[in-house]
């Protein structure tokens, strides 16, 4: 029987539509707009200003702290300007904006298509250079990566899990990149041991990608300590806490990390990055992005340069079609809608998704029932319907007490109500109430 987690989960339609397309590269565009906070943590610092040449690869922005990233050019040319841009959050952040000249790279980058295997640097070495390289989480969560190498003191990794399950409907970039790049892959995933000083790597995939997962088997002969353990097809799967328990049977308690668990997960994008790092001194500059929708006229797989406006990439499928009702970021699920195409892709831009307007209206929410069905979808054991009561009625100190912050905002529950319920909504509010709350007591 194929490995899964115990508790809950629902399985929506899969609309894989783009997973048999390869990467393509997206042509450059004339202008990028690059978010110098593409990461969780403290953005970083503008480094360069109006007037300035750059080429690709050239750090324009400096880590903010110890939980930040470097950003680099991702394109040559000249700083427009530094600005105010809205990204795909909805917010304005600022942003240094270049026209662009020719393609010129920073000469430290190996640009060929040489395949390098071996590497002989300390965990030290590596983790410098992953964080020089600014990578950070490409599945989406978008966390430092060098931060995850370093295991906090009194805490150590025993194994490191990479994820690629890849769980939410339509997005294909994960598979497209293990199909392609499955060597680089594997890699990077040597490499992230490396660092980590663990000897065990566990490649999670969820079955629905086979060819994926015979495609790693039958490299894995050169790769010691490495496997690959296909899943069953279950969403939220690529939970960090879900697929733990799926491939180690280990449990993260509540408002606990991987790493209580002797656990570190990365995902099967953020791998390949610390290979281009590690290997061909390559920062992340770029990144693979699913466009897709059932409207759409040629879902694909781009390799996206940051800062390249998300319109472009939706001209590249073939325009925004007719019927469009939403364009989200990221998947059906977890994804977040945007209001305007101007705004520019980034490192954690996973997928677009364009959703037609039959189904992307939100229907008028029904009392609730009592049915119980988020309750039993709930991968975090929590009380759905509980949760969005309390926080209605801003009972905040409840909210902390039916462990609201657990919620991993994967959607089962609103997806299932048979009311309509905008139960993530009232959720998220109710996280916000409790982080502030949070806050508030720190400060005494
Ligand atoms: S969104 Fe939160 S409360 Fe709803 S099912 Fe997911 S984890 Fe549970
Ligand atoms: S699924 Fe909807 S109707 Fe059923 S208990 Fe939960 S909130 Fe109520």
């Amino acid at each position: 029987m194929l490995k899964t987690f115990p508790k809950g989960g629902i399985h929506p339609p899969e609309n894989k539509l783009s997973a048999d397309k390869k990467i393509e590269v997206l042509a450059i565009p004339k202008q990028v707009s690059i978010p110098v906070s593409q990461h969780i943590g403290a953005p970083a610092k503008v480094s360069v200003k109006k007037g300035d040449i750059v080429k690709v690869g050239q750090v324009i922005a400096e880590q903010g702290g110890f939980v930040s990233a470097n950003i680099h050019s991702s394109v040559s040319g000249k700083v427009f300007k530094v600005d105010a841009v809205i990204d795909t959050s909805g917010y304005k952040k600022q942003a240094v904006i270049i026209n662009v000249e020719g393609d010129e790279w920073d000469e430290k980058i190996d640009r060929s298509e040489d395949f390098i295997k071996d590497f002989n640097y300390s965990s030290e070495e590596i983790i410098k250079k992953v964080q020089e390289a600014g990578v950070v989480g490409l599945g989406g969560a978008t966390f430092p990566s060098h931060v995850k190498l370093m295991p906090p003191k009194g805490t150590k990794a025993e194994i490191l899990i990479i994820n690629g399950v890849e769980c939410e409907p339509y997005l294909t970039s994960d598979h497209r990149l293990m199909l392609e790049k499955g060597k680089e892959m594997l890699v990077g995933t040597e490499i992230l041991m490396k660092a980590l000083k663990v000897d065990k790597a566990i490649i999670g995939i969820e079955n629905n990608k086979s060819d994926a997962i015979s495609h790693l088997n039958s490299l894995l002969k050169d790769y010691k300590g490495i496997t690959v353990v296909p899943l069953k097809v279950q969403y939220p799967q690529g939970g960090e806490k879900q697929l733990i328990k799926a491939v180690t049977g280990r449990e993260v308690p509540s408002g606990g990390l991987p790493i209580a668990v002797e656990a570190v997960v990365h995902n099967v994008g953020t791998a390949y990055a610390v290979y281009e790092a590690v290997q061909k001194n390559k920062p992340l500059i770029e990144r693979v992005v699913t466009i897709t929708g059932k409207s759409v006229k040629n879902p694909g797989n781009y390799l996206v340069r940051f800062g390249t406006p998300v319109k472009d990439l939706i001209e590249a499928s073939g325009g925004l079609p007719e019927d469009t009702g939403k364009i989200i970021s990221g998947g059906p699920m977890m994804g977040k809608a945007l209001n305007t195409t101007d705004v520019p892709v980034a490192k954690g831009t996973s997928g677009i998704l364009i959703m037609p307007k039959d189904e992307s209206k939100r229907r008028a929410f029904k009392p609730c029932i009592r049915c119980a069905k988020c309750v039993e979808v709930c991968p975090m054991g929590l009380e759905p319907f509980l949760l969005m009561t309390v926080a209605e009625k801003a009972l905040i100190e409840r909210s902390e007490k039916e462990d609201v912050m657990d919620c991993i905002e994967c959607g089962s529950c609103s997806y299932v109500c048979p009311s309509d319920r905008p139960l993530l909504d009232y959720i998220r509010l109710g996280k916000n109430q409790v982080g502030a709350l949070r806050r508030a007591r720190s400060m005494k």
